[in-house]
């Protein structure tokens, strides 16, 4: 009782220090880190459930430009509502890769997406509309699975933060993804000019010779 009370506290903090004017830091962010810190994070638990956790990162991912620990918050809050979600023997995955962006960073080149898949119960059409709202939860058979329905909110103030939205896709009994753009991080960003590249080079070292 105490530990779901100090997380619920935790949480209605956290969701008003975002939904106030404070301001993160955003640097050059290699999205790998943190996916991997996730999945260790959650290991035990999907063995305990005989869950599979999947990563399929691209190698050499572009950074992006964000803010390390809310991401990361990010990442925890849909793994730990995929293992939730997903019976034994189910499957969950985070994918990370390269590609064209939505029209929501139209002035960027490239994006990277991030995916957050399980084979769980699924989501219905109705719900998916109020999944985001505060204290949300869907009424459901395994409606004794704890939670207090601030978890999706967070994500999505977060990726409001670095101006992306969250979607999903979701059927009833098969699954769900829950998925994010964010803007691969360019070396002339004004903001990050210099602080990033200080002392250190951006080009890979030579190869060495034979
Ligand atoms: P909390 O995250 O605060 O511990 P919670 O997990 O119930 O509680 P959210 O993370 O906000 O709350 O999720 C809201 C609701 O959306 C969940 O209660 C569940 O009904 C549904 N949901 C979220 N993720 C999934 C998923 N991967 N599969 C099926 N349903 C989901
Ligand atoms: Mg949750």
């Amino acid at each position: 009782e105490t530990d779901r009370l100090t997380r619920l506290v935790n949480d209605v903090l956290d969701l008003s220090r975002l939904e106030s004017n404070k301001r993160y830091h955003f640097e050059a962010i290699d999205l790998t880190q943190p996916i991997e810190q996730t999945l260790r994070t959650h290991q035990l638990n999907a063995r305990d459930k005989a869950i599979e956790l999947v990563q399929d990162v691209e190698l050499h991912l572009p950074t992006v430009l964000g803010n390390y620990d809310l991401l990361l918050q990010v990442l925890n809050n849909l793994l730990g509502n995929a293992l939730k979600f997903t019976q034994a023997g189910g499957r969950i995955a985070i994918r990370a890769y390269a590609m064209g962006c939505e029209p929501e960073h139209p002035h960027l080149a490239t994006c990277v997406r991030v995916e957050v898949s399980d084979t769980g119960i699924g989501i219905d059409a109705e719900d998916q509309a109020c999944i985001f709202d505060r204290f949300f939860r869907v009424e459901n058979r395994v409606h004794t699975l704890e939670g207090t329905g601030l978890g999706l909110s967070i994500v999505r103030n977060i990726i409001e933060k670095h101006h992306s939205r969250v979607h999903l896709v979701s059927e009833v009994g098969v699954g769900t993804t829950f998925w994010f753009d964010l803007p691969v991080f360019q070396k002339d960003t004004p903001l990050l000019d210099g602080a990033l590249n200080n002392g250190k080079t951006t080009d890979s070292p030579a190869p060495p010779s034979l």
